[in-house]
């Protein structure tokens, strides 16, 4: 057994079978103490969202966090083994360190108030509460009946000014405004350049859509067996033998994929 790099939506991936949880959870603990395995959560969640899950749910406290679908990453303090993981009491940002270097990545091509000047003259975007905004995302209602001429319209309008930015429409309801750099796929790049992991000794699980960028890769892949439709198309069309998809459901798949692949 060696030391691997283990990344994680929550939603419905980690998240949704307690008792397999806190099954996986003693065994990823175990992992990390003994070979210094690294455990990463990439999640939709804001910051704030995700704390209130990780308290409810008791998370093993990660070693990296990526939210709001790539658009932020947070290390513990310093950012190196030996300091006190990213804590998941409280709701206060400063706990943990906001990453300036993925930020940096993330402003090429960006610039969040030219990019809501031009998004503020479709009436039918209604900006999401605060707690879903962050520097490099912006959140929008969108009623499903009028999105796809809507998201055509403001696309073009993005482009016309220059921007080349990601438009992801999801749940007939969410419309979230991402730099071209922002998605979970890229942030699992960068955290494997930064620690020097190869990509075969790194597993990424997810259930939807939000997690088929950090499929695309070399890393072993697994979905769970509640997989939404979107990923189950992608995974019927992209088979091979870095991914796999489990028998079982949420944290009971991970385990049977981290067995799969030989991690555990
Ligand atoms: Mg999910």
């Amino acid at each position: 057994m060696s030391s691997f790099l283990f990344v994680t939506d929550l939603d419905n991936t980690l998240v949704g079978d307690d008792a397999a949880l806190l099954e996986l959870n003693q065994k990823l603990a175990a992992h990390r103490e003994q070979h210094n395995s690294k455990i990463v959560y990439a999640t939709g969640r804001s910051l704030y969202l995700y704390r209130l899950l990780a308290e409810a749910k008791s998370l093993l406290p990660p070693d990296a966090l990526i939210t709001a679908v790539g658009t932020e990453m947070y290390f513990d303090r310093e950012g190196c083994a030996g300091n006190p993981r990213i804590s998941n009491r409280g709701v206060n940002q400063q706990e943990s360190q906001y990453d300036r270097e993925w930020a940096n990545i993330l402003a090429q091509g960006w610039n969040r108030q030219e990019i809501v000047a031009i998004a503020s003259q479709f009436t039918d975007l209604q900006l999401q509460p605060k707690s879903e905004q962050n520097p490099f995302k912006v959140s929008y209602y969108l009623a499903e009946a009028a999105a796809a001429e809507i998201l055509a319209k403001l696309q073009a309008a993005l482009k016309q000014e220059g921007f080349d930015i990601k438009l992801i429409y999801s749940a007939g309801q969410d419309l979230d405004l991402l730099p071209k750099n922002g998605d979970k796929g890229l942030a699992v790049q960068f955290l494997r350049r930064r620690w020097k992991i190869a990509p075969e000794q790194t597993i990424v699980c997810g259930d939807s859509g939000n997690d088929i960028s950090m499929f695309e890769g070399q890393e072993k892949s697994l979905l769970v067996a509640n997989a939404k439709p979107e990923l189950l198309e992608w995974y019927a069309a992209n088979k091979n033998e870095h991914n796999y998809l489990a028998k079982a459901d949420c944290a009971g798949g991970i385990i049977e994929g981290l067995k799969h692949f030989g991690f555990i």
